[in-house]
This record gives C-alpha cells, sequence and structure tokens, in this order.
C-alpha cells in the first residue's frame, strides 16, 4: 500500500488557502489594501515568479508548488535545493511587494513582517485527514506501507512531523530528495522497492488521476482515487475495474480486507 501524501493524508490546499486569508486579513489591518484582491494578487505573482526563476525546470519535475515555495525552506541535498535556498527570501518579499503595490505602497520591513506571518500562519495549520491516522494504525500490523510525495523535502517532512504521522516511520519517497517526482515512475518504484513489493501485488492511494492513479496504474499497481467532496472532477479516463473512487479513507480497508488472507 503505498499513499500520497498531500491532499490524500494531509490537508494542503485548503491549508495553504486559509494560511493566505488570514496572511491578508492582517495585511489589510496595516495597509490601505482590499483583503480578497491581495490573496488573488499573492497566488497570481506566486505562481508568475516563481515561473521564471531560472529553477523552475527542477521545481515542475519535483512538484514543488508556487504557494509552498512561499514558506519552503528548501533544506535538503544537491545543488538545486542550494540554488533555491538562496533565494528563497528575495523570491518570497518580492512576491509580497509586487503584490501588494498592485494596490499600495510599502516599506521593506512591512514586506518582510507580512512574508513570515504567511509562513507562521501556514505552520499553525498542519493538519491530517480525520481518516488518515486511525486507517494507517488499524492497517499497519498487516499492511506494509510507504509514502510517495511530490515537493519539497522540508515542506513535506514538516507536515508528516506537525501532524504527527511519523509516528509511524513509513519509508518515505520525497521527489525532492530523489530529484525527481509523480508520474515519473521512479518514485513509486524507489516505494516499492522499499517495501520489497511487485506493483502487481501493491494499491496506491492518491487524490490526483494524473500524477498518482494514472502512473500507478501504468505500473500494474492497482489505484484508489480519494474524492473527498462530490464536486471533486470525476475520473473519465480511468481504467475500468483497476481504480476505484472512494470518499474516505475508511474506504481502504473494506477494498484490501477481501483480498487480505
Ligand atoms: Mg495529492
Amino acid at each position: 500500500m503505498i499513499w500520497d501524501l498531500d491532499d490524500t493524508l494531509v490537508v494542503e490546499r485548503p491549508a495553504a488557502e486559509a494560511a493566505m486569508v488570514a496572511t491578508c486579513r492582517h495585511a489589510a489591518a496595516v495597509l490601505s489594501v482590499d483583503p480578497d484582491q491581495l490573496e488573488q494578487d499573492v497566488f497570481d505573482e506566486a505562481k508568475s515568479q516563481w515561473s521564471s526563476l531560472p529553477t523552475i525546470e527542477f521545481a515542475r519535475r519535483v512538484g514543488i508548488a508556487s504557494w509552498e515555495a512561499l514558506w519552503a525552506t528548501f533544506e535538503g541535498p544537491g545543488e538545486e535545493l542550494g540554488d533555491l535556498r538562496a533565494v528563497r527570501l528575495s523570491h518570497r518579499q518580492a512576491v509580497w511587494r509586487e503584490a501588494i503595490e498592485r494596490q499600495t505602497t510599502v516599506d521593506p520591513h512591512t514586506v518582510e513582517k507580512l512574508s513570515e506571518r504567511f509562513v507562521a500562519e501556514r505552520i499553525n495549520r498542519m493538519e491530517a485527514y480525520p481518516d488518515a491516522e486511525p486507517v494507517i494504525s488499524q492497517l499497519q500490523p498487516e499492511v506494509p506501507m510507504a509514502i510517495v510525495t511530490n515537493g519539497a523535502p522540508d515542506t513535506q517532512r514538516t507536515k508528516l512531523s506537525l501532524t504527527g504521522l511519523d509516528r509511524f516511520s513509513l519509508p518515505t519517497v520525497v521527489a525532492g530528495e530523489i530529484g525527481i517526482g509523480k508520474p515519473s515512475p521512479e518514485p513509486f518504484l524507489l516505494a516499492l522497492d522499499q517495501l520489497g513489493v511487485a506493483p502487481e501485488q501493491a494499491v496506491f492511494v492518491g487524490d490526483s488521476v494524473t500524477r498518482d492513479i494514472n502512473p500507478a496504474l501504468n505500473l500494474g499497481m492497482a489505484a484508489l482515487l480519494i474524492a473527498r467532496h462530490p464536486d471533486d472532477p470525476h475520473p473519465i479516463t480511468l481504467s475500468e475495474g483497476r481504480c476505484n473512487v472512494i470518499s474516505t479513507l475508511h474506504e481502504v480497508h473494506q477494498y484490501l480486507s477481501p483480498r487480505m488472507d
């Protein structure tokens, strides 16, 4: 059994959005800005400035999202993470400055404080989905499990430690540590190798059809798509019979039970 991390086991995009809302409300208390507009402008600036950095090829290859670059430390091995560490503060401050300056003028000290505030707001929102811990706990005695996640080493490992999911000590492949992420086969194969399990015996659980489900199926694994909300996009391209759609992780146990003797 291999798990995706972001928005499968831990709350990622909703937590980033909530941290952005909180930071922009604070900005509106100290500057003459509309917080909703600022929120949109910060996400826009983050995306466009992240794409124009010389590090974008690596960031795309390992799946580091532009909003994650606003709180990542980029600690970890390799020259590429070193390049990101070298620009991380100037990048995140430029994003906040340009976004604010779409509405008003701002001094460098306020920019620095707001960019730091977003980091704190994001770190204060480290949360596993309520079904993650009980399901992993229930399966762990019988089922070998690993995690495969895209992203920077520090953000992904921080999510595991601050949600408490690290207590299960699951082998964890972080794309930023091996230099390549999903949907490439390498991180899947590395996790399978660490578990000593053949793809045909393994199940992948994730929330992305393109990054989790299709590559897992292509390797011969079974796959479960977690779609927690009724309006999540329906996976019309999934191979018949080899992928089930679930709405809570508790269904993983029901899926596995008849297959475990
Ligand atoms: Mg995910």
